[in-house]
Parts: structure tokens; sequence; C-alpha cells
């Protein structure tokens, strides 16, 4: 909380009005559901954006990144005009909150903001979500929009789908601020509905891979593409309402995989959720959805495998990649960090591989005012 606040008023030259959070998210379960109006549980982490702003005097919006050290800044008279060719890099995100809020009306003020992020960037742990979260709950409450959890959700979406490009679902924004400790968030995105549900499995470990696939956006493309045509080869809206019996039934060949991914997870989430509900274990539930994701949905990679292999032979109870895949995070159960360090980073070393980074999270609070 203090780097982004100390900044605010080394940089601005006065204290910001508030302080402002939104944490990272992990998906425990639910991976590639999202745009199949399926099931994800992902839960916000102990690692945030946070988001120091005030108002100013006229109609600028300035937004700094401590993370990369950089300025964007914007008018909001112009906002209609906007472009999004106009903008580059991570100023789309930032700046894309407001493009998506749409309204200001003309007598609200600009703003000054200082953003500041422990979330690793690009690692799968969504810290665009925690950025743009961040940024519509602080804007929200200094110009007293009046915004509830689902249209902050829609904004976050919205600045990063719309504006910056990068197509995606509700999950991470919906993580970032439906969170609670100790709690995972079951979203069901056919209804766009939230609910907690308890997470107290002992440690989680995230094993960053640190590998960035050249091609994960085209094979994210692709994966959306087949099941929509999976969808519509069996008849129905989504992939939500296709039984297993019908996908292997009537579907064939990598559709066939594709769509039974998808329909097996759905249950794998809830049966996460009923033994979670039971305080049962559930590891064995997230080792087969790293099987599905690598041999069905193929977006695992030899490092993702890896990772999960060595935790499994390290005590782990379970294992799999977390978020696309293709590179990323995976999120291990049941096991250390400390333990896993060593036998990690030989793996590793031993294949080739870049070393990898391993943190411990906790289920922690989403979004809000923190001071
Ligand atoms: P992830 O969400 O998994 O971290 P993404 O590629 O979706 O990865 O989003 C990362 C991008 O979000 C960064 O490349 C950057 O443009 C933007 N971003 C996130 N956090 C910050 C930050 N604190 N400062 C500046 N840009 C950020
Ligand atoms: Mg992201």
């Amino acid at each position: 909380m203090s780097t982004a606040a100390e900044r605010f008023s080394d940089l601005v030259g006065r204290h910001p009005e508030g302080i402002w959070g939104a944490p990272g998210r992990v998906n425990l379960i639910g991976e590639h559901t999202d745009y199949n109006a399926g099931l994800a549980l992902p839960f916000a982490i102990d690692r945030a954006t946070v988001v120091a702003a005030a108002r100013r005097p006229d109609r600028t919006v300035r937004v700094y990144s401590t993370n990369l050290d950089e300025q964007a800044c914007a008018n909001l008279d112009e906002l209609a005009d906007w472009d999004p060719g106009e903008f580059v890099g991570w100023s789309r995100y930032a700046l894309g909150v407001l493009w998506a809020i749409k309204l200001p009306p003309p007598g609200l003020p600009g703003v000054d903001i200082v953003v500041s992020s422990d979330v690793p960037l690009r690692s799968g742990l969504s810290s665009s979500a925690a950025l743009t979260v961040g940024i519509a709950v602080a804007l929200d409450d200094i110009w007293g929009l009046g915004l509830d959890r689902q249209e902050i959700a829609k904004i976050a979406q919205q600045a990063e789908a719309g504006f910056a490009g990068t197509p995606c679902g509700l999950m991470d924004q919906l993580a970032a601020l439906e969170g609670k400790p100790g709690a995972a968030v079951l979203i069901d995105f056919l209804s766009l509905t939230t609910e907690l549900v308890p997470l107290e499995v002992g440690p989680l470990v995230v094993l960053n891979t640190r590998v960035e696939h050249a091609n994960a956006d085209g094979a994210y493309a692709d994966r959306r593409r087949a099941c929509e045509t999976a969808a519509a080869r069996l008849g129905v809206p989504s992939l939500r309402q296709a039984t297993l019996t019908q996908v292997e039934q009537e579907l064939n060949g990598q559709l066939q995989k594709r769509a039974r991914h998808v329909v097996t997870e759905n249950e794998r989430v809830k049966q996460t959720v009923a033994r979670l509900r039971q305080n049962a274990a559930v590891g064995d539930l997230l080792v087969s959805s790293h099987m599905s994701l690598r041999d069905d949905y193929e977006v695992s990679c030899p490092e993702l495998d890896l990772a999960v292999e060595t935790a499994l032979a390290n005590g782990a109870t379970g294992a799999r990649l977390t978020g696309a895949g293709l590179g990323g995070c995976a999120i291990a159960l049941g096991t250390g960090a400390d333990v896993l360090a060593v036998p990690l980073s030989k793996a590793f070393a031993e294949a080739g591989f870049r070393p990898p980074e391993l943190f411990t999270v906790s289920p922690s609070r989403g979004a809000g005012r923190l001071a």
C-alpha cells in the first residue's frame, strides 16, 4: 500500500484522497469454461494492485505505473473520440477503464492516479484485471458513480476486451471483486452469478514456469472457435447445455476432444465445490483437470507438465496448470513452497528450462477501498 501512496506524494506533490486495491487471482479449477457459459472456481490472492488517487482541478486523467515507471495521460473532453489504436501497451488497460465507463459528464474532474502492483505481470495471475478493476473501483468512489460489482466487472472487462483488444471472459474481474479470505468464488457464466465456497485446503503454491508461448493467443482463439463449432453441431446454445453422451456419440476427432474437456471440466467444478463444502480432499480432481487440459484441450506445455509432475512427486495432493495454459503458472495443493523449491529447480535445470518461480498464495479479500 505504501509504495503507491508514497510515489503519489512524490509525483503529484500532495496526498492521495484515498487508496484502493484489487487482487490478482488463481483459478483453482474450471479452465476454458468461461466462454462456454460454464463454471469456474477462482480465488483472489494476497497479491494486489494498489491504486492511490485524487481529483485534479482540470479534465486530465494521468495514470502512473510504478512497475513500469511510465505515465499515461488523456483528456476527458476527448473521450468520445478516443481510438484504441492511438494508445499503446499498458495505457490501453488503464485508460480503457475510462473509455468503458463512457459517461464522464462535463462536471467530473480529472484524476491523478498512481498504481503499484505485486501481482507478477503477464504470468497468468491476472495483473490486467487487478489493474482495471483497481482503477474502476477508485474512479467509482472518487466520482461517486454508485456502480455495483457486476457493473464494475463489466467495465473492467470492456477495458481489456474492447479497448486493449485482449479477448477475455469475466472470470478475472469477478474473482478480483468478489474474493474473500478463506473462500473461492464459484462463478456460473450462464447466469452470471457468484457464490462463495469455503477454501481451507492448507498451503496453495503457485509454480510460475515463466514461459510465454508465442502462439498462446492464436491457440486461445482457435479453442474458442472449436467450442462454438462443437455447440453448433450439437444444436445447443453453448457447451454448458451439452452432455458427455452427446459429445461422445455425435462428435469425433479434435472437436470431440475439445468439447469433452469443457463438459467434464464443468462436472469437476461441481464435484470440487461439493467436496470443499464437506471439507473433503479435492487433489485428484485437479489432476484430472490437468490431464484433460493436456490431452483433450491441448493447452499444456512441457514446462507445465514437469511442474505438475514434480509437485505430485514431492508431496502435493493435487496440481494442475492454471490460467489459459501454454505457459504461465501451475498450482499445487497440500505441500509447501519450501518443500517444492529444490526439486522443482533441479527438475527444470535438468530439462534445460528457465528457472521457475514459486510462491505461496492464500485466498484473500476482493477489491475495495483500503484507506
Ligand atoms: P496477466 O493478466 O496474466 O498478468 P496479461 O497479459 O493479461 O497478463 O496482462 C498483463 C498486462 O497488463 C501488462 O503487460 C500490462 O500491459 C498491464 N498491466 C498489468 N498490471 C500493470 C501495472 N501494475 N502497471 C502497468 N501495466 C500493468
Ligand atoms: Mg490478464
